[in-house]
């Protein structure tokens, strides 16, 4: 008597043997995950299905190599995520913005964790003279603006993947400002003394990742930045 995992497993060892195709075979293994997950524990979709309390937004970098999940041991409902290239926090960003505001005003999140990674495309892309027409170098721009801010300290880097790598971490902090600077984080600070903001840098060679920059609610921050709320 087998059971429906391995049911499913055996179809599946079949199947490939005929070739799927890429995409097939991720419908397969999702087939997999969810027999997997109701064996290890029956209520888990039940669960999820009628709640949806995380209690961190994650933002990050849209590399396929960096999973919040997964680097961090986390489960479906655990993290609300954003992704985008270079885990950029730009105030025109109506995808971003809307995110950040449905994760503060409706899941009441408590953290807000912006995490990049060494070696990362995007920042890399960015320190070049290259043209990626005009899309990608508008969304690049707003890494070069970083760079002149810190050209001097940047500068004084003689290795190009070390100066890639201080970039990435310069590139965090100044992202935990931009969310410091919208009225949405200003305003659940002074309600609600949340959330806290972390920055984080993933290191793609041992797979740990590095905190680099800290901003607990009610911080002060430029005066010019603040709203009278
Ligand atoms: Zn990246």
């Amino acid at each position: 008597m087998t059971g429906l995992l391995d049911e499913l497993k055996t179809n599946f060892d079949n199947q490939s043997a005929k070739s799927m195709k890429p995409y097939e075979v991720l419908l397969q293994e999702n087939k997999l995950w969810a027999a997997q997950k109701i064996k290890e524990d029956p209520e888990f979709f039940e669960r999820l299905v009628h709640l949806q309390t995380p209690e961190f937004l994650w933002i990050g970098c849209s590399d396929s190599r960096v999973p919040a999940n997964e680097i961090t041991g986390t489960q479906p409902g655990e993290i609300f995520v954003h992704r985008n290239v270079a885990n950029l926090v730009v105030n025109t960003d109506v995808n971003l913005l809307s995110v950040l505001d449905y994760a503060v005003n409706h899941l009441k999140i408590k953290h807000i964790i912006v995490c990049g990674h060494y070696g990362c495309g995007g920042v890399k892309a960015a320190l070049t003279n290259e043209s990626f027409n005009q899309v990608l170098n508008m969304w690049l721009r707003h890494i070069k603006d970083i760079y002149r801010i810190h050209r001097k300290e940047l500068e004084a880097i003689p290795d190009e993947n070390s100066r890639v790598n201080r970039m990435v971490e310069l590139n965090i902090k100044e992202q935990i400002f931009n969310l410091a600077k919208t009225s949405i984080i200003q305003k659940a600070w002074s309600s609600e003394q949340r959330p806290d903001l972390h920055g984080w840098v993933y290191d793609l060679h041992d797979g740990l990742i590095k905190p680099v920059a800290d901003m607990k609610a009610g911080t002060d921050i430029d005066r010019l930045y603040e709203f009278d709320l």
